[in-house]
């Protein structure tokens, strides 16, 4: 597989307050957020140039390091106007928007009260490459290894750096094995998600499962797809999911910034059939995301 290494390439990333060309984006070897997990980040998707929800994933952004105990020196509105400017430089049409806020280097200890707080902002060209017919095969998932900590354990409800070392873990454990991603159950062996994404299942009662978000990420597209799923006369169960519950499950689908509404084929020996409710979301989600641009392209009389 020929890879474009991410710090190689053309364009602009925003840096504490300004672009900066791409290669020179760089950091020190000594700075806390490598060594102590001390950064909190968000995953936004351009649609028609145009940031899906931005503010929400900015006040994420925001509550992610006050979790930290740490305050990142500009306000949602700088950091909103930022994202739109690095969008803007770099041509992006429909792509990905990576912030990420970071404790810098003046201390190099657990401690670090006298450190400054860093902010950079990245955006790539990231269309979407499947098509719904191959979507809607669905994923061939396994159960991780690795459990949900308790949120005594860790900041759960902050998208911390630190969070992801199990999730990197459960999902290459899974690709090894030939699935492509994993569902983790949490500390308590309830259904929790999924290493990058939230997870709903349609139950025999006709309704839709998705298991309470306490002690992982409330997902902006778990909110969004609940909001459609109700809108489409779906009624929503938030609950503690046991795992051998999936067997009354019929249909199962992910939600995430990145997978937006991803069916579900398989999760170990649990099998799913993507049908109606699968594609009646994929369908409402992908018109949802796109309102904001078609909006765009009215005002500016320009074709979609
Ligand atoms: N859980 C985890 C662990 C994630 O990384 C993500 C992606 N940010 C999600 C859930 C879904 O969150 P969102 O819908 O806000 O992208």
């Amino acid at each position: 597989m020929s890879l474009m290494p991410f710090d190689d390439r053309d364009g602009s990333i925003w840096m504490d307050g300004k672009l900066v060309p791409w290669r020179d984006a760089k950091l020190h070897v000594l700075t806390h957020g490598l060594h102590y997990a001390s950064g909190v980040f968000e995953g936004e998707r351009v649609y028609g140039k145009e940031i899906f929800k931005l503010t929400e994933h900015t006040e994420r952004l925001h509550q992610s390091a006050e979790l930290l105990g740490f305050k990142i020196p500009f306000t949602v509105a700088e950091i909103d106007a930022a994202c739109d400017q690095v969008v803007a430089a770099n041509n992006i049409v429909d792509g990905y928007v990576r912030p990420i806020a970071w404790r810098g280097s003046e201390m190099m200890g657990v401690s670090a009260q006298q450190n400054t707080i860093h902010l950079a902002i990245a955006a790539w060209e990231w269309p979407a490459y499947f098509s719904p017919e191959a979507r809607m095969r669905g994923l061939k998932m396994r159960i991780s290894d690795w459990a949900r900590p308790d949120p005594r354990t860790a900041p759960t409800r902050s998208k911390a750096a630190g969070l992801y070392m199990i999730c990197t873990m459960s999902k290459h454990k899974a690709e090894a094995e030939g699935y492509h991603d994993a569902l983790m159950l949490d500390w308590r062996g309830y259904v929790a998600e999924a290493t990058g994404a939230n997870i709903f299942f349609l139950m025999e009662d006709g309704k839709l499962h998705t298991p309470d978000p306490d002690c992982f990420l409330d997902g902006i597209t778990r909110r969004t797809v609940i909001d459609l799923a109700r809108r489409n006369g779906y009624e929503i169960v938030q609950r503690h999911i046991k795992p051998e519950e999936m067997v009354q499950a019929t249909e199962a689908f992910l939600t995430g910034t990145a997978v937006e509404v991803t069916p579900i084929a398989s999760i170990g020996e649990y099998q799913f059939t993507p049908g109606k409710v699968c594609e009646t979301l994929m369908k409402a989600y992908d018109a949802e995301v796109r309102r904001g641009s078609d909006k765009a392209a009215l005002i500016t009389g320009s074709a979609a």
